[in-house]
This record gives C-alpha cells, sequence and structure tokens, in this order.
C-alpha cells in the first residue's frame, strides 16, 4: 500500500523528521535479504553494520518472516498484565540458555530501556546506595539515565547533569592504557583501581558496575581473558552487582551465545537487545533468581510483550541453532581477522584490530608509534565503503570517533566476505593515500 514514494515526498518526509541521530547518506533503502540491501535506486550494498547489529540472522530469513506473519494475522498485541503463548515460551527458552541462576526474564523494546530496567531493578537490591560505576568508553543508550553511564560526547553533556550519580572508570583499554601501563607488566592495574572506587571513591557505596563484555560503540573495545573474571571478584568481594549489558554483544556475534561465556563469567544481571529479534524490536534483562523481584507496576511498558517481537525471538533462537551459526561466526571472525593482520602489514594506517568473532574492530592511526587517531579517514573511510556498496561501522559519537567495524549478520556468505575484503582494502588505499 505505501510501498512507493516520489521525491518530492521524500524531499517533504525528510524536512518533517526531527532527526536524533545525525548525518546521514542520501540513501533509500527498499529492500533487504540476508547481508544484503538495495536502496530505491536498486544499487546493492553489503550491510557490515547489520543495522545497528539487529540483523545478526540477516535481514527477512524465512523462519522469522514465517513466524511473524502467522502471529500477525493472530493476535498482534497484548499489554503488560496480559500473557501471551510467544511471551511465555521465550522467557522459558531464555532462562534456560542463559548462563548460572540467571533465570528471571524481564522485557522492554529498546536496549536503553532494557539498561535502565536492569540498573532498577539492582537499585531495588541495594538498598540505601545511590551510585552506579561504569566503565570510561562504556556505550548504555540514550535515555536520560543511560547517556549519564555512557562514554562522555559534547552531544551527551546537556543531559548528563540531570542525573549525575555515575562514578567512571578507565576500563581494560590496553592499546591506549589509561594508565600509561603496558599489559604484559602491569597486573591489572585497572581493576585495582576499580578496587579503590568500589571501597573509597563511591559515597554509600556503589549499586553495581555496569559493564558491556566488548564494548561496541565506545571503540569496539575487547578485553583479555581473565579482566572479567577479575572484575567479578572484585564486584563480590565488596558486595557490588556486577551488570553486563549484552545489548549488543548478545545471540551470536562474538561466536557464543552470551559473550560472558567467552570469560566464563555469570553476572548478576545481563541485558539483551537488537539480535534477538531477528529484525524485529525486543529487549529486556534477565537476572539471577537470588534477587528481589519488581513490585506491581515498576517496570511494565505497554509494548514490553509485544508477541509478534517474541515469535521474531523464538525463530531466531532456531535458525542460530539450526543453522549453526555461532561456529559460522567463529569462522569467519578468525578468516577475516587474519585477512585484516595482512593488510596491516602494508598500510600503517590500520593501528589495531580487534575481535572476537564477527564484531570486528579496526582502530585507524595517522601513525602506528603516535597512534594519532584518523578521525576524518574514518568518515571518509565509511563513506568510501557506501560508494562501494558495503556499509561498514564507525564509532561515530563515541570519544573514539577512529574505529571501523566488520560487523555483518553471521549468515554472510563466502562470496560476501571476499567482497567485503576487496572494498575494504580499496577503502584503506584511498584513505591512506590523503594522510
Ligand atoms: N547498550 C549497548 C551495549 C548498545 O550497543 C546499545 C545500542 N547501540 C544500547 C545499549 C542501546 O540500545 P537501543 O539503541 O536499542 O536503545
Amino acid at each position: 500500500m505505501f510501498a512507493t514514494i516520489t521525491a518530492a515526498q521524500i524531499k517533504a518526509g525528510r524536512r518533517a523528521l526531527l532527526d536524533g541521530w545525525g548525518p546521514r547518506p542520501n540513501v533509500l533503502m527498499v529492500k533487504a535479504k540476508g547481508a544484503r540491501m538495495w536502496d530505491s535506486n536498486d544499487k546493492e550494498y553489503i550491510a557490515c553494520e547489520s543495522q545497528a547489529f539487529a540483523l545478526s540472522i540477516g535481514a527477512l530469513h524465512p523462519m522469522v518472516v514465517e513466524a511473524v506473519r502467522e502471529q500477525a494475522g493472530r493476535i498482534s498485541h497484548t499489554a503488560y498484565g496480559w500473557d501471551n503463548i510467544p511471551m511465555l515460551l521465550l522467557s522459558q527458552k531464555l532462562a534456560k540458555l542463559a548462563p548460572g541462576n540467571l533465570n528471571k526474564v524481564n522485557y522492554c523494546l529498546e536496549g536503553s530501556l532494557a539498561v535502565e530496567g536492569a540498573m532498577k531493578l539492582a537499585i531495588k537490591n541495594s538498598p540505601g546506595k545511590r551510585y552506579f560505576v561504569t566503565m570510561d568508553h562504556g556505550y548504555h543508550g540514550r535515555t536520560f539515565l543511560t547517556m549519564s553511564a555512557s562514554w562522555k560526547h559534547p552531544h551527551s553533556t546537556a543531559y548528563i547533569p540531570f542525573i549525575e550519580n555515575v562514578i567512571k572508570v578507565p576500563e581494560a583499554y590496553c592499546y591506549r592504557c589509561a594508565f600509561n601501563l603496558d599489559c604484559a607488566s602491569c597486573n591489572l592495574f585497572c581493576v585495582k583501581y576499580l578496587d579503590d572506587t568500589l571501597k573509597n571513591r563511591v559515597p554509600g557505596g556503589a549499586v553495581a558496575v555496569l559493564m558491556e563484555v566488548v564494548q561496541g560503540n565506545g571503540g569496539q573495545i575487547s578485553f583479555m581473558k581473565n579482566y572479567h573474571k577479575k572484575i567479578r571478584e572484585v564486584c563480590t568481594k565488596n558486595k557490588v552487582l556486577l551488570i553486563y549489558d549484552e545489548v549488543q554483544t548478545g545471540f551470536g556475534r562474538t561466536g557464543k551465545l552470551f559473550a560472558s561465556e567467552l570469560y566464563g563469567v555469570v553476572p548478576d544481571i545481563m541485558t539483551f537487545g537488537k539480535a534477538i529479534g531477528g529484525g524485529y524490536p525486543l529487549a529486556g534483562f534477565i537476572a539471577s533468581d537470588k534477587l528481589k523481584p519488581f513490585d506491581p507496576g515498576e517496570n511494565a511498558f505497554t509494548f514490553s510483550h509485544f508477541p509478534v517481537s517474541m515469535i521474531a525471538a523464538l525463530a531466531t533462537l532456531e535458525v542460530i541453532e539450526k543453522e549453526k551459526l555461532l561456529e559460522r561466526c567463529v569462522k569467519l571472525g578468525e578468516y577475516i581477522t587474519s585477512r585484516l593482520m595482512e593488510m596491516q602489514q602494508k598500510y600503517p594506517i590500520i593501528g589495531d584490530i580487534r575481535g572476537p568473532g564477527l564484531a570486528i574492530g579496526i582502530e585507524l592511526v595517522k601513525n602506528p608509534v603516535s597512534k594519532e587517531p584518523a578521525v576524518e579517514e574514518a568518515n571518509k573511510f565509511l563513506a568510501e565503503g557506501i560508494k562501494n556498496g558495503v556499509i561498514f561501522g564507525v564509532s561515530l559519537y563515541g570519544a573514539l570517533g577512529h574505529i571501523v567495524k566488520i560487523k555483518p549478520p553471521m549468515v554472510i556468505s563466502d562470496d560476501e566476505v571476499e567482497t567485503v575484503l576487496r572494498v575494504f582494502e580499496k577503502c584503506i588505499k584511498s584513505v591512506s593515500k590523503r594522510t
């Protein structure tokens, strides 16, 4: 019914949009399938940012489409006070899949709200405490509370003063250690600093440490293996809850269903979002059954139990299992990373390459010794990629605006991977010339 649009309608629509994101390419996407998208001129793209990492099993997977079609024709909405079949089936399934004693699920439709819900449950379980501790380059969303909890950027500073009960600590960003230490000999000083912070720098004690398992928006920063184990120990010792924000890492992208499994650590609360819905909006958190639950009315939203998204999530989980996408993700991640490492030998603008799985970040630097961030180059790289039919991710609004990302759908084909690598090298060559 509304499948076509005139040039005048596009112009009028864009004029009428109160945009909360920022500059966007002059492209109108009209069709998608698997890892590919097509614009209104029928130009084809490979979506290496999986459309904000929500299309991890690719666009329009037939199993998801079928499940959604059926559900939409049966019952499309029940409000928070009512059960529906997909919600009950999904809750059981997530409780079973989540690690350790994480088996109480709460839902919403956006990752930011999921993180806020997790923070609310942590507050409920930490009487008298008023502060959260988060990481310098962490990202948790764009509501008031989650903006305060995220990296600082000029765009956020107008909102942060409304909720200031967040204390930031440096994460183990070993390529640029905040303490100027060498990771071979630092003995995880950043964890010691976190321990000191929890003991001495949080008035009244911390409600929780909130962090991503692998940082996404802030700069695709992955951590060494025992970092998370040590943080878990420090939290337990200080009687502070640990919240993992898996909105971006959850459901396969790191090669595990949850990134926390990579590190063998079970948090007290774990958020999810993005990929779980197979292209439909769904988010939430899974909490330890040891925590006190919400009282009536404390955390419910009109569309929290949206059955269409819930059924899409059930289908998504089946696709991940049936198509062995976790294994594929590990294999492709290793292959792409090895090819990037070969390119790093040729192009000094490639400063650092970080995994895991298909959560690959490439830090662009003007000079590999000074490590000066190549921010303009990263932006040009992004534009060049789009021109050449590959949409790469870029850490646009973090403090680190010079990290480009390869985070395609896990269903990306071998041929598509080759195209991505060819275009990647072409873009790197073109921005290298300008440095
Ligand atoms: N947490 C993390 C780790 C995220 O990556 C994001 C989104 N990039 C969010 C929370 C916020 O999710 P949403 O945009 O769905 O509110």
